[in-house]
C-alpha cells in the first residue's frame, strides 16, 4: 500500500508565533510518513483581508521562512502558494455547481465569525466568505489527500468536505475522490501573554523568530497569579500563564514549579528566568536556522516556484480526472 497523502496550509499571517509552533512540529514529523502538501492559504486570507492586497507576498515569505526554519523540508514536501495552482478555482467552482447552498450556510463557523467582523465594524458577508470550506474542500481533495490534521473545531468542515465527496462520487458514478479522514494530532495550546488566545490581533504573542532580549521581555510581560504579592505566598499554578508554558516548552521541570510555586518556594521572576531559558534553548537551533536560509534571498521563492510545480502536477492529474467523469473531453482539445 503507498504511502497516505495529507493537505494542511495556514493563511499568510507574516512571522509566525509560539501559538503555531506544536502544529508546525506536527508536519515535520507527518514529512516522514506521509506524502505532504503544505499550503499557503493566500485565498483563504482574502475572504477576510480582501481589501488589504498588498498584504501576502511579504507575509509569504515571512511565514514560510518560519515553516523551513522548524524543520519543513522542501525535498519531502511540496510547500506551494494556493493562488499559484489556479486548478484549485476551476475545482472550486465545479464543486460549487453541485453543492447544495443550505450545507454551506449551516456551517457553524459562518454566522460567529461574520458576528465577530460584524464588531470590528466590517461586513464580511460576500459569497467567497460563504463558500469559503467549499474552496478548502477542493484544496484538500484536489491532492486526493486522505488523511487532514484538524483540530475538534474543525471537524464540522471536514464533514462537509466528506459529504461534497460522496455527492461528486455518487453523482458522476466514479469514486474519483477518497473521503479524507481527520488526523487529530495532539496540538499544544498556550496562551497569550494576557491569558486570551495567543494572537498578533491582541499583540499578546511571542514571535517564533526572534532572539533571547525579546524573549525575556516577552516573558517579564506575563500575567501571573495576582493574589501572589511576596515571593512566599503560595501560588496557583492553574491560573498562571507562565505555568502554562513551562507545562509545553518545559516539561521536565514543570512539576518543580507547579510544587513550588504552590507552596511558595520559588519567586514569580526566577520561575520567569527558568522559562526564558527553557524557551531560549528549544527556539536557537530554528533562529540559527532562519539566519543561514536569510543568505539567500531567493532561497524562499525557489522552494516554492518547485513546490507550485509539483502541485500542479498533482492537481492538473485530478482535474483530468474531474473533467473526464463531468463529460466535459471535447474532441482534439488539449
Ligand atoms: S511562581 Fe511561577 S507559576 Fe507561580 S505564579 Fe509565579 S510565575 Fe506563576
Amino acid at each position: 500500500m503507498g504511502k497516505n497523502t495529507i493537505l494542511s496550509g495556514m493563511r499568510p499571517t507574516g512571522r509566525l508565533h509560539l501559538g503555531h509552533l506544536s502544529v508546525l512540529e506536527n508536519w515535520r514529523r507527518f514529512q516522514e510518513k506521509y506524502n505532504c502538501y503544505f499550503m499557503v492559504a493566500n485565498w483563504h486570507a482574502l475572504t477576510t483581508a480582501f481589501d488589504d492586497p498588498g498584504l501576502t507576498v511579504q507575509a509569504t515569505k515571512d511565514m514560510v521562512l518560519d515553516w523551513l526554519m522548524v524543520g519543513l523540508d522542501p525535498e519531502q514536501s511540496a510547500i506551494f502558494v494556493q493562488s499559484e495552482v489556479k486548478e484549485h478555482a476551476e475545482l472550486n467552482l465545479l464543486l460549487s455547481l453541485i453543492t447544495p447552498l443550505s450545507w454551506l450556510e449551516r456551517c457553524p463557523t459562518y454566522k460567529d465569525q461574520v458576528q465577530q467582523f460584524r464588531e470590528q465594524g466590517k461586513d464580511i458577508t460576500t459569497y467567497g466568505f460563504l463558500g469559503y470550506p467549499l474552496l478548502m474542500a477542493a484544496d484538500i481533495i484536489i491532492y486526493k489527500a486522505n488523511l487532514v490534521p484538524v483540530g475538534e473545531d474543525q471537524l464540522p468542515h471536514l464533514e462537509f468536505c466528506r459529504e461534497v465527496v460522496r455527492r461528486f462520487n455518487h453523482l458522476y458514478k466514479q469514486d474519483v475522490f477518497p473521503e479524507p479522514a481527520a488526523c487529530l494530532d495532539k496540538v499544544a495550546m498556550i496562551p497569550g501573554l494576557d491569558g486570551r488566545k495567543m494572537s498578533k490581533s491582541y499583540g499578546n504573542e511571542i514571535p517564533l523568530y526572534s532572539n533571547p532580549e525579546e524573549i525575556a521581555a516577552r516573558v517579564r510581560m506575563m500575567v501571573t497569579d495576582p493574589q501572589r504579592i511576596h515571593a512566599h505566598d503560595p501560588g496557583r499554578p492553574e491560573i498562571c500563564t507562565v505555568y502554562s508554558f513551562h507545562r509545553v516548552f518545559n516539561r521536565s521541570a514543570a512539576e518543580e514549579v507547579e510544587q513550588g510555586c504552590i507552596k511558595g518556594e520559588i519567586g514569580c521572576v526566577s520561575c520567569k528566568k527558568s522559562l526564558v531559558k527553557a524557551l531560549i534553548e528549544r527556539l536557537s537551533p530554528c533562529w540559527e536556522r532562519r539566519r543561514e536560509l536569510e543568505q539567500n534571498p531567493d532561497y524562499v521563492w525557489d522552494v516554492l516556484n518547485e513546490g507550485n510545480r509539483l502541485a500542479r502536477g498533482k492537481a492538473s492529474q485530478t482535474m483530468e480526472e474531474v473533467r473526464a467523469a463531468m463529460g466535459f473531453e471535447v474532441p482534439g482539445s488539449s
